[in-house]
C-alpha cells in the first residue's frame, strides 16, 4: 500500500521532494511544512501527480 508522491511547493510551486506514503493511512493529498531552498523558508508542500 506505499507509493511514491512528490511534494509541490504551493508558494513557488516547485517540486522539491519525494517521499513515501501508506495509502491507507492518507487515502487524501498529504500536505506537509517543509524548507523550501527556492523560497528560503518553510513553506506548505502538498502532493501532486
Ligand atoms: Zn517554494
Amino acid at each position: 500500500m506505499r507509493v511514491r508522491v512528490t511534494l509541490e511547493c504551493t508558494e513557488c510551486k516547485q517540486r522539491n521532494y519525494n517521499t513515501m506514503k501508506n495509502k491507507k493511512n492518507n487515502p487524501d493529498r498529504i500536505e506537509l511544512n517543509k524548507y523550501c531552498k527556492f523560497c528560503r523558508k518553510e513553506t506548505l508542500h502538498k502532493e501532486t501527480k
